[in-house]
């Protein structure tokens, strides 16, 4: 029994020692791994074929399961950092390929270690040509060597440089370009690399400098304009100041363009014009400037001159230049020029005088005669501006009221009775008193001042024949009306609206008078308004007939109710036999064409014996009585008397 109790006991304790054993070796060998090493061995199996997915797995902290799962997680991190980055690559690298700008990578010494497609592109180099070599190798800043170092300087100091290089292509072509060039460095600020970022921008050039051109270009002729013109002309009056030489500034306009627009049309013109840029700058050194300042006006400086000889040489040579034929398709057609010019310094002034002088001269030119070469002449200017000041004087009386009427009577010899007034202009001029129309109408007869200043003289008039009307006078009043006023195409209705102004006046009463003298070109124009207005009631007669040089035209053509001799044949006819067939052949003129005749400047009674057996009763003149004050009319009308001596005469 103890046997088998030693042997049961045995067992027991050996059991308990294999159990403890066991017990010990889980202890040991399955808590670190810290889970079912059957699932720990699929874990590693599948880690080590690349699985990393979450699975929600966990583990007791510190096992080799936890860190199996640890370092499973950190894979996992490293390759979607791994794995953006190489998106992130990806995309630089296609941005690399695609930039339309050339992109060069270069190591620390300026060898070029990768470049892109528009590299090979822009600069014709292929990758390989490129790879080894320095930029300057490949045409990068051609015009300036050291402009490359310099830049190389630069990008090490301030890490960027950036500027317009001119490079030029494996072609040999030139090209402008924008280049940017930064460096690299690494952790202990060492430079890497270099990368130039670069762009073509010699069409962008190209265009700014057309703009350019166009700012300061005829688009037409190419020549300078107005802009570019002033400019030379500040450097060449610096250039003239320095060096004590003689700069002319010459305005030229051609004439007889206008005739060429007008019948071959406006491209055959254009034409024209290109060909004279050409001819005008052959002529002409490279120094001296040739502008088009519009249309067939041209503006000319020639420099560095040394007398004005030398000048007036060019310019005739260009006159003739100017001159010469120009085939238009199958037509020729010449045209000649007008010069005018100044010289600087002898002329001292300001720019933009001295081109006015010029122009002023070429006006010159052209009222001598055209196809010449005029020089400014400061004494013609005076007078040019003096008779501007002069208008202006005149201008200005109409507002300040210096302007009166006088009246001078129209009388019928034979009737022995006053049958009107004729109204003439006096300027009562502040300092200079009262003067004659002579001494002013002249001034403004070619300007548009005639028009006011006829309405003031009818308004006047018809306020004149009011207030005699009212005082019982009854006889026409004429008024002088310039021949620019009749031209204008609403006459008719401006003088209805005077009308209207005074309707106690009868239309009757007015007589305009159309000095005969002035030529009159749109002659039907005014015999439609002579009609119209007659239609009014008003009536009409040809002043100072027989001086003009249209006077039958005139007489035949307007539809006038009277003739005035003019006193110029009436002063002389008693000594001068053609004076007196004048007068005589004007009487029987009108009487062949039905009109009334008066006959003025009488001064004798002699005259007007004469003028009454030829058949003019109507006489006018300092014979009779001088122009006077309206005031004074009425004791004049009443008082007048005729002198019998001359009905006397008659018989
Ligand atoms: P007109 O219309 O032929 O006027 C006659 C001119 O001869 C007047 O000169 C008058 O004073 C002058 N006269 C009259 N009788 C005699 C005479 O017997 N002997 C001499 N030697 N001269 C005499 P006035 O007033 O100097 O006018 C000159 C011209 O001015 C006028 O010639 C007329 O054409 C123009 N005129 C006058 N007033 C006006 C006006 O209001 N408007 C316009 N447009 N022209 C006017
Ligand atoms: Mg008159
Ligand atoms: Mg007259």
């Amino acid at each position: 029994a103890n046997a088998w109790f030693v042997v049961f006991a045995g067992i027991l304790l050996g059991t308990l020692l294999i159990f403890i054993i066991l017990w010990q070796l889980r202890r040991l060998i399955l808590n670190p791994i810290g889970g079912d090493p059957a699932l720990a061995i699929d874990v590693v199996k599948r880690i080590a074929a690349g699985d990393l997915a979450q699975d929600g797995l966990n583990a007791k902290p510190d096992t080799l399961m936890a860190s199996v799962l640890e370092m499973r997680q950190k894979l996992r991190e490293s390759i979607d950092t791994l794995q953006l980055n190489a998106e992130r690559m990806r995309l630089s690298a296609s941005v690399f390929d695609h930039a339309h700008d050339g992109i060069f990578i270069t190591d620390a010494n300026a060898n070029i270690v990768e470049v892109n497609y528009a590299f090979t592109q822009i600069t014709g180099y292929s990758r390989e040509e490129a790879l080894g070599h320095v930029p300057q190798a490949l045409g990068f800043v051609t015009y300036d060597d050291s402009l490359l170092d310099l830049l190389w300087l630069q990008a090490e100091s301030n890490s960027e440089w950036r500027g317009e290089t001119w490079n030029r292509r494996m072609n040999g072509d030139v090209y402008a370009a924008w280049l940017d060039i930064f460096c690299v460095r690494d952790e202990a600020n060492h430079i890497k690399n270099f990368v130039g970022l670069f762009s073509d921008i010699t069409q962008a050039k190209e265009q700014q400098q057309n703009l350019e051109r166009m700012a300061y270009h005829d688009p037409l002729t190419q020549l300078p304009n107005r802009a570019l013109l002033s400019d030379r002309l500040q450097q060449a009056l610096a250039r003239a100041e320095r060096s004590g030489e003689l700069l002319a500034v010459c305005c030229l306009d051609l004439d007889g363009f206008k005739p060429v627009n007008d019948t071959l049309g406006h491209e055959a013109g254009d034409y024209l014009l290109v060909q004279l840029a050409v001819r005008m700058s052959a002529c002409l050194r490279d120094s001296d400037t040739v502008a088009r300042l519009g249309g067939d006006e041209f503006a000319v400086l020639l420099c560095g001159l040394q007398s004005v000889d030398e000048c007036t040489q060019t310019l005739e040579r260009l006159l003739s230049v100017i001159k010469t034929p120009y085939s238009l398709g199958d037509k020729t057609v010449t045209v000649s020029s007008s010069i005018g010019y100044t010289i600087f310094p002898d002329d001292g002034c300001e720019p933009d005088t001295l081109l006015r002088h010029a122009d002023h001269a070429m006006y010159q030119a052209k009222l001598n005669g055209g196809s010449r070469v005029q020089q400014f002449d400061s004494h013609h200017d005076r007078q040019f501006r003096g008779l501007r000041q002069d208008r202006e004087r005149v201008e200005a009386a109409l507002p300040n009221d210096e302007f009166r009427l006088h009246y001078q009577p129209k009388v019928d010899l034979r009737q022995g009775k006053v049958v009107g007034m004729e109204a003439l202009i006096r300027w009562e001029h502040p300092e200079l008193g009262l003067r004659g129309p002579i001494t002013f109408l002249p001034i403004i007869e070619d300007t548009d001042f005639s028009i006011p200043l006829g309405e003031w003289v009818i308004r006047e008039a018809l306020g004149q024949i009011k207030i005699w009307q009212a005082a019982g006078l009854d006889f026409q009043v004429s008024v002088n009306i310039a021949a620019r006023h009749i031209v204008q195409s609403n006459f008719t209705e401006r003088l209805i609206l005077l009308l209207a102004e005074f309707p106690e006046v009868e239309p009757r009463k007015l007589e305009l008078e159309i000095t005969e003298t002035a030529a009159i070109e749109d002659v039907s124009g005014v015999a439609n308004t002579i009609n119209s207005c007659k239609q009014l009631g008003v009536s009409f007669a040809l002043d100072d007939f027989g001086v003009g040089y249209s006077s039958l035209t005139y007489l035949r053509r307007l539809p006038v109710e009277t003739i005035k001799i003019d006193q110029s044949f009436v002063r002389d006819m008693l000594q001068d036999v053609d004076d007196l067939a004048v007068v005589a052949g004007v009487i029987s003129l009108s009487r062949d064409f039905k009109r009334k005749v008066v006959a003025e400047g009488v001064e004798t009674s002699e005259q007007g014996v004469w003028l009454l057996r030829m058949g003019c009763s109507v006489v006018q003149g300092y014979g009779i009585a001088r122009p006077m004050h309206a005031d004074a009319v009425l004791n004049w009308v009443e008082a007048y008397q005729q002198d019998p001596s001359w009905t006397q005469g008659l018989v």
